[in-house]
């Protein structure tokens, strides 16, 4: 039987067991070996393989994290150690990798497919910043535990009236801080894809609402554009009213799958299965106008990011 393995690499993101599973389960349901890898390309460098079967992914579509366990590698991100990993395949009879992760992990699954083993990309991360795919699986759940620690900020910052200002993830990426922000009402929303002037579009606008009554603000900043401690005294220094910096870190990386992240997670990881079992590499899973379809990886990875302005221009319209 054909053999397929089954890895997640760089960040790891809720739903990634999702599509771990379906892998799995599609894999095997038609036929096919399944190998479950490691730790990312390390297990590949280091033989960290184990065969799985049906009950192998049982339990895991609920949890957050990687089943598998995730890992940046270094010594995977040279010629020499891709020709190492694609070698190793060949000795294991691996023909097929499915690779969920990020445009990092994808450029890997590439240059692994260049050195003769097929593999199909599936987008894993919190961050969206898949330019290919309108979803990447996690970006949900990473959304909604967002709002909610907000949530939990605005309490204290309402009560002392005060500004709060809330770094969100998302590496280069500013969707997280965009849907975050109009979720919890922020007064501004800093993203790497807008210049801003740190007068108009963040001071001004808070005196502006202050002078129509608004006591307690929330500004919300993505990775990308970083620097809140800075940010907060600058704001303290100008307005006088209370400024405090949180940056929320990993605890967006975490936790339980969300609805959406599972199906996705599901969705994509069955047609990524069932891409190796028709005999098609060098690909990328990726969300298009809702629907799930598969795209050249080379293509893919030299798409560009569309950011959504106009969504970022209702945004500020209403947090007046
Ligand atoms: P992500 O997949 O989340 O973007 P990384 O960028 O850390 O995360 O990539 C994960 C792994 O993919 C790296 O540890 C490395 O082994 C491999 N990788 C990253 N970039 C490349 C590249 N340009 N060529 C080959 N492999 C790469």
């Amino acid at each position: 039987a054909k053999t397929i393995a089954v890895l997640t690499s760089g960040g790891d993101a809720p739903g990634m067991n999702a599509a771990v599973r379906a892998v799995a389960r599609t894999g095997i349901s038609c036929g096919m070996r399944v190998m479950g890898v490691r730790r990312g390309y390390n297990g590949l460098l280091n033989r960290d393989v184990f065969e799985m079967n049906l009950r192998s992914v049982s339990d895991i579509i609920h949890h957050g994290g990687t089943a598998l366990f995730t890992a940046r590698s270094p010594e995977f991100n040279t010629p020499e150690g891709v020709k190492k990993a694609a070698d190793n395949c060949r000795d294991m009879g691996i023909e097929g990798i499915v690779v969920i992760g990020g445009d990092g992990s994808f450029r890997g699954a590439r240059d692994l497919t260049k050195e003769g083993i097929p593999c199909v990309g599936v987008p894993g991360t919190i961050d969206n910043d898949i330019a290919a795919s309108e979803y990447t699986i996690g970006f949900d759940t990473a959304m909604n535990t967002a709002v909610e620690m907000v949530d939990r900020l605005r309490d204290t910052t309402e009560s002392h009236d005060r500004c709060s200002v809330v770094e969100v993830m998302g590496r280069r990426c500013g969707d997280l801080a965009l849907q975050t922000g109009i979720a919890v009402g922020a007064t501004t929303i800093l993203v790497p894809e807008v210049p801003f002037d740190f007068q108009t579009d963040i001071i001004n606008r808070m005196m502006f609402t202050q002078k129509t009554g608004k006591k307690h603000f929330i500004i919300v900043v993505a990775e990308g554009v970083g620097g809140v401690d800075k940010l907060a005294k600058d704001i303290e220094a100008k307005t006088g009213i209370e400024t405090r910096a949180t940056v929320l870190g990993h605890v967006q990386r975490g936790g339980s799958p969300t609805l959406r992240d599972r199906v996705a997670g599901s969705v994509m990881g069955f047609h990524a299965a069932d891409l190796l079992y028709r005999g098609h590499g060098n690909r990328v899973v990726v969300m298009q106008k809702g629907k799930v379809v598969d795209l050249d990886i080379t293509e893919a990875l030299e798409m560009e990011r569309v950011f959504d302005k106009h969504l970022y221009d209702i945004a500020l319209r209403i947090s007046i």
